[in-house]
């Protein structure tokens, strides 16, 4: 089903079912239908602002205002860049970076202290306010004006309607033999995280939305679409960037923490990660 949050949000009606697909080859998984861009376009604009975040609590009560920061917060930064601080010593500081885009990247906070020195420039349809130090550029004609050594998607290719349509659009903007670094949730809808997540929120939902809850009283609302409609692992990864006909460098997997549902702390989701080389 479409998550409560996002039937309102995108379509303004009340949850409804959808599909989920599964390539057999790979194990990729998405949602169908997909969003069209300006159903996207809805979803994400002033992503995670104060009116953001009040809809999306209305929908869903642990969605507090102290929630929506935690999520961006320095500490939650800090430990996913401890993560990957190997994989980005290895791979950006033996060669000259002089320039970075963030791709999708909200306000750029991988970024920021990546390679230091480095011009950073995020991509963003949120167009949420960059950090210091970041340009944020509005369109692909600003983007493609630009030439970057690197070009970094974190967390983006599992919200995006397309996955090669957007992979595509970095490739239009990067200049050949340059690097690209992806990461994705390692996940599936169906994995214990996710469930016992959704029931914990669902128990909310009955408690404090007892509306929304009771439409939300069956099977299949505990496979939610909401934000994240893509579902990869990293063979699905690999294909995908294989399928862009990029040479791949050098990829893993990474867990990254704790999951917090009200009282609930829940190990959270591994992320798969790539290197490739355009
Ligand atoms: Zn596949």
């Amino acid at each position: 089903m479409a998550a409560p949050f996002l039937a309102r949000r995108v379509w303004n009606r009340p949850p409804f079912r959808v599909d989920l697909v599964r390539c057999r080859a790979c194990g990729f998984m998405f949602f169908n239908p997909r969003m069209t861009g300006e159903e996207e376009q809805r979803l994400y604009s002033g992503y995670r602002s104060d009116e953001y975040q009040k809809m999306r609590l209305s929908c869903e009560p642990w969605y507090t205002e102290a929630f929506n920061e935690r999520l961006n917060s320095p500490e939650v930064w800090k430990t996913r860049k401890e993560k990957l601080a190997d994989v980005f010593k290895r791979h950006f500081y033996e060669q000259p970076i002089a320039s970075i885009l963030d791709f999708g990247g909200d306000r750029g906070d991988l970024i920021v202290d990546l390679v230091p020195g480095a011009e950073r420039f995020v991509y963003d349809i949120s167009r949420v306010e960059p950090l210091p130090g970041i340009t944020s550029l509005h369109d692909l004609d600003a983007c493609r004006a630009r030439r970057f050594d690197l070009i970094v998607s974190s967390n983006v290719l599992e919200h995006v309607n397309y996955p090669r349509q957007f992979l595509g659009q970095i490739a239009d903007v990067a200049a050949p033999g340059k690097l690209v670094f992806i990461e994705v949730p390692y996940e599936t809808p169906y994995s214990a995280l996710n469930l016992a997540k959704r029931l914990a929120q669902n128990v909310i939902l009955l408690a404090a939305r007892t509306g929304i809850g009771l439409r939300l009283m069956r099977p299949a609302a505990m496979i939610q679409m909401h934000e994240h409609v893509n579902f990869f692992n990293p063979r699905a990864l690999e294909q995908l960037v294989r399928a862009m006909g990029w040479s791949m460098i050098s990829s893993g997997v990474y867990p990254l923490g704790i999951y917090r549902v009200g009282p609930l702390q829940i190990p959270s989701a591994r992320m798969a990660w790539c290197v490739a080389r355009t």
